[in-house]
């Protein structure tokens, strides 16, 4: 049984395929009624262009039989009968495989002029080759019979088979082709259009047939292909019924009854050439609708998921365009540079509630006017009531093809937590530099006259040195200690005696010059290193400082001490000891010639 399956479809096809022929010939033969269109032929065309081609030696193997005996069945002689069987099988055939030509497929309906133009061709071809084999079998052979046959089952290809595989869709039988939905005022409006039918055929005083161009002009625009099919087949129905009743389908038409046919079948082709480019320009429009709303939902979909990856990166994003002004801001963006969120996307006039006047992000796009690579900087916004934001922006200009600019395009990152502690970083690096360089100075310098110690003034000697014989320029050590200073101590106390000790060591800084070292290098011992200077010039330094110290400053009421002065120049080979020690030997003898005067190393 299973197996059988596969005949169901051209079982069913025959099937309806006999009923209506069966139906037409009765209307033709009991009533006398004229047929506009042969309904079968659609019939069939929709059988092919519902089975795939493959099957199709069976469809036209169990259609042939059922055709012929439905055709036999009312006296036509069976040869004729398998004639014309064979003639709605050609014709079928021909119609759709130029059909599907056309359309490109079995599974869709015309959406452009050239395929409307090519179902137009199908059926012609197919209309007429279908005739050519018939007509030999006709009793009239007449131009007439030919050509009534020939539209006949053009319109009927034309109208019935897209409304039969539009049903066919409906129902669940084939592939879905078209987006379909019935309304229900199509109903009243189908009427209407019967009524309409009924007495512009008739009636030729008044002249209503352009209404009737109107009703199915309007029909498709409203409902589309099938409303404007169904209505031809109204009016083809309701010709016929008034061919029964009147003897002629076109009353208004003085003429006679074949002729008025074919007018008012040349008249229906007419119609569904002008109708059916429209529908399918309309069924083009609704697609391209559709997908642009299908776009549209993706577009925003995708912009939501955009804005989340924003959100989470914490990331602001920020369009300007320069031609219209119009401005594309995110929330997020918005939100970074203080101002609300809903104001998104375009805030219209921001310089006046940015927290900065935007002056900042203004400024820059101005300067980057020519800029063709991404240009960064950072600014600080500070939104009422809240802490100061650090922005990183990175932006991009959009030029048109002549080279000028018309958009800014920029990301925003909020980088106040990196750049807070970027700068507690810094901080704290120059905090431990300050230190670290107060404690070297600290190690170097003597606390009570702030002069260099003994380890400092030894180190700078010690380069001084090294110096002094590199260029072969002269360097003295003038080495001065207080005379009776013990005595000081003695007799006005340590703190007395720290006063004086600072005093000296002022007196010493104060008549030294740039590039000389004053050096304490003991208790109440100095030295004062003197570079590039004469030994004569020396010595006179020496001298005026011993008086300056013996005079005292003016107006000190610190008690007076006076100073016994070494003198020594580097020698070759000289190290800091050996230059002091002789220094220090000049000294003594100074102390030893009744001190407060200056003595030469030999
Ligand atoms: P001379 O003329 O031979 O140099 O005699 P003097 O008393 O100056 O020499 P002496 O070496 O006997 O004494 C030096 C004194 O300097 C001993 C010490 O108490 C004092 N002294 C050393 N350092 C300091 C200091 O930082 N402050 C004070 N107030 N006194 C100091
Ligand atoms: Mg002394
Ligand atoms: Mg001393």
């Amino acid at each position: 049984m299973r197996d059988l399956r596969f005949l169901g479809e051209p079982l069913l096809a025959g099937a309806v395929w006999a009923v209506l022929a069966l139906a037409s010939d009765a209307l033709r033969d009991q009533l006398g009624a004229v047929l506009l269109l042969w309904a079968p032929s659609g019939v069939a065309v929709a059988a092919f262009l519902g089975t795939r081609r493959s099957r199709w030696a069976i469809l036209a193997a169990v259609l042939l039989p059922i055709q012929a005996v439905a055709v036999w069945l009312v006296g036509t002689p069976i040869d004729h009968a398998f004639a014309y069987s064979v003639a709605s099988l050609v014709q079928s055939i021909i119609g759709a495989q130029l059909g599907i030509m056309a359309l490109g497929g079995r599974r869709s309906v015309p959406r452009r002029f050239r395929q409307v133009g090519g179902l137009f061709v199908a059926a012609v071809l197919g209309a007429l080759a279908g005739a050519l084999v018939a007509i030999p079998f006709r009793a009239e052979q007449t131009l007439a019979e030919f050509a009534w046959w020939f539209l006949a089952n053009v319109l009927g290809m034309l109208t019935v088979t897209p409304l039969l595989l539009l049903a066919r869709q409906e129902l669940g039988l084939g592939p879905k082709v078209q987006q379909f939905a019935f309304e229900r005022s199509l109903v009243p409006f189908l009427l209407g259009g019967a009524v309409l039918a009924l007495v512009a055929l008739q009636v030729s005083q008044v002249a209503l047939m352009p209404l009737l161009v109107a009703g199915i002009v309007l029909a498709t625009a409203r409902y589309g292909q099938q409303a404007s099919l169904l209505l031809i087949l109204i009016y083809a129905a309701i010709g016929t019924w008034l061919s029964v009743v009147t003897g002629t389908p076109m009353p208004l038409l003085p003429m006679p009854a074949a002729q008025a046919t074919l007018v008012l079948q040349s008249w229906l082709l007419a119609m569904l050439a002008t109708v059916l480019p429209i529908a399918a320009m309309l069924l083009k429009r609704q697609e391209l609708q559709y997908e642009l709303q299908e776009r549209n939902l993706q577009m925003q979909q995708s912009l939501m998921l955009f804005n989340l990856a924003e959100e989470t990166a914490g990331i602001g994003r920020w369009r300007l365009n320069l031609v219209d002004g119009t401005q594309d801001w995110s929330p997020q963006m918005l939100e970074m540079n203080g101002l609300s969120r809903s104001l998104a996307p375009d805030p219209g006039d921001v310089r006046g509630r940015l927290p900065d006047g935007g002056e900042e992000l203004f400024r820059q796009i101005a300067r980057h006017r020519d800029e063709q690579d991404t240009y960064s900087f950072t600014y600080r916004v500070r939104p009422s009531h809240q802490l100061e934001r650090v922005l990183r922006m990175a932006m991009r200009n959009e030029f048109d093809r002549y080279g000028k600019r018309v958009a800014v395009f920029g990301v925003a990152m909020d980088v106040t937590e990196q750049v807070r502690r970027e700068e507690a970083l810094d901080n704290a690096r120059s905090r431990a530099m300050r230190l670290a360089s107060e404690a070297q100075k600290l190690a170097n310098t003597d606390p009570l006259t702030t002069l260099p110690n003994r380890r400092c003034t030894f180190d700078r000697l010690e380069s001084m040195i090294v110096v002094a014989e590199n260029c072969g320029s002269p360097l003295s050590a003038i080495l001065f200690d207080i005379d009776h200073f013990k005595s000081v101590n003695d007799t006005h106390g340590h703190g007395v005696g720290d006063a004086v000790l600072q005093q000296v060591a002022d007196m010493a800084r104060a008549q030294s010059r740039h590039g000389d070292i004053v050096g304490r290098i003991g208790g109440e011992e100095f030295v004062w290193l003197v570079a590039g200077m004469s030994g004569q010039t020396v010595r006179q330094l020496a001298e005026r400082l011993r008086s300056t110290v013996e005079k005292g400053p003016e107006g000190s009421n610190l008690p007076r001490v006076a100073i016994s002065v070494g003198l020594a120049h580097v020698r070759p080979g000289d190290t800091c000891e050996s230059l002091l020690a002789r220094a220090d030997a000049a000294l003594y003898e100074a102390k030893g010639e009744g001190r407060n005067r200056v003595k030469r190393a030999a």
